[in-house]
């Protein structure tokens, strides 16, 4: 095996792609955790969700937005589904005063960063989507920014990466560093009643990672509550996705079906649903279009994303042998989960990470 990444989520499965893509021998680690991130995603590839114009990650969001058509395509080519990509645009929507100065706001600066978006007025609102709240003062329309089906685009990408060979094995003993014979630092790990040997692996273990530079300090990512619920409202028709100003967002599913989200709660490693985070979303997504007063719940779920303790994804080797990091994409990493495993990829492959990615070493995590 040329590398073993441990973790399925996101993280780890676009790094295994880049390096399945480069002609390496791949293993993927698995341990199946109540809370994963990735499946519980609204998958909406918004490049400024609370990023502001000098956001170190905006230059990084913006080109992953750029590349996902090819990467769908690059999915469609092998696997012949669409990974459950659409790109029918998104809307962000303001109903008061206060939420038009900051529409305003975003507006003047978005504009410049060369992303395709588009002022809306009340009526042109009202027009592109007649299903929002009568009350809506004003919008901004992108029409470049999609969405995946996280679940879809996660099982097209698993499905990509055993067509091209890479292994995926259940995990039965966590890696830990070794020395062998010869004074070399490897990783020790156990999976399908097997012990391997690894001398690089990539640590991909979304909010249950406990790595941190110092022994018994606590570790660097934690996890953040994401709740979210699917509904069925066949009396509504929307096509893209809507946004408000705060937390609150209903993303078209499938036909007559919408996701509604989300919650951001730091309430430790809880992976359930809360009737109080259900209720927070529907009154959101009914502020936006009250016809989902009448929706049908059909399902409802929680997942844990991974936040590092500056908030910045975590990317690079940690310093120990062959132990590299890929972490804290906390409410992006559908969006960069594969461009950031790309680079990572290259960085270890070439032993030189890109500049793009540095400011993100694990090397900058002080105490
Ligand atoms: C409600 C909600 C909505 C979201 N909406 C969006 C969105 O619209 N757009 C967007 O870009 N992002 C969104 N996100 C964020 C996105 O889901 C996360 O940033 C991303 O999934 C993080 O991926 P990850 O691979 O780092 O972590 P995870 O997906 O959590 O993956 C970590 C993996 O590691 C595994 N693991 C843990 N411990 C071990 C171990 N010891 N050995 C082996 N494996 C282990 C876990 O089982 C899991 O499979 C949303 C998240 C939530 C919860």
């Amino acid at each position: 095996m040329d590398i073993v990444i441990v973790g399925s989520g996101i993280a780890g499965l676009g790094t295994a792609m880049a390096f399945t893509d480069a002609g390496k021998k791949v293993m993927v680690l698995e341990k199946k955790m109540t809370g994963e991130a990735s499946q519980a995603a609204a998958g909406i590839l918004d490049p400024f969700l609370e990023r502001g114009p000098r956001h170190p990650l905006l230059p990084l969001a913006i080109s992953a937005l750029r590349k996902f058509p090819q990467l769908i395509q690059k999915i469609r080519k092998v696997t012949g589904g669409d990974a459950g990509y659409r790109c029918a645009g998104l809307m962000y929507v303001a109903f008061t005063p206060a939420e038009e100065k900051i529409l305003r706001a975003k507006y003047r600066w978005q504009k410049k960063t060369g992303v395709a978006l588009r002022w809306l007025k009340r009526h042109e609102v009202v027009k592109r989507e007649p299903g929002v709240c009568g009350s809506v003062r004003c919008g901004i329309y992108y029409p470049g920014i999609g969405r995946v089906i996280a679940p879809d685009f996660l099982r097209s990408i698993r499905t990509y990466l055993i067509k091209k060979g890479c292994l995926f094995r259940t995990v039965s003993r966590d890696p830990r560093p070794v020395t062998d014979q010869k004074g070399v630092k490897r990783f020790m790990f156990g999976a399908g009643g097997n012990t391997y040997l690894a001398a690089d692996m990539v640590f991909t273990r979304g909010a249950w990672e406990k790595y941190s530079p110092k022994k018994n300090v606590r570790p660097w990512f934690r996890p953040v509550r994401g709740q979210a619920l699917i509904v069925r409202m066949p009396r509504c028709k929307l096509m893209t996705t809507v946004h408000s100003v705060r937390s609150a967002y209903v993303v078209p599913w499938q036909k007559s079906v919408y996701l509604l989200g989300s919650t951001v709660e730091f309430s430790g490693f809880r992976p359930h649903t809360t009737r109080a985070g259900l209720c927070r979303i529907r009154d959101g997504a009914q502020r936006l279009v009250p016809a989902f007063r009448s929706a049908r719940m059909i399902r409802k779920w929680a997942g844990l994303r991974p936040i590092s303790r500056d908030r910045l994804p975590v990317i690079g080797r940690t310093g120990a042998g062959g132990a590299y990091l890929l972490n804290g994409l906390y409410r992006s990493g559908i969006l960069l989960g594969c461009e950031l495993g790309r680079l990572l990829s290259h960085g270890i492959m070439r032993r030189k990470m890109p500049k793009i990615i540095e400011p993100y070493s694990p090397g900058r995590i002080k105490i």
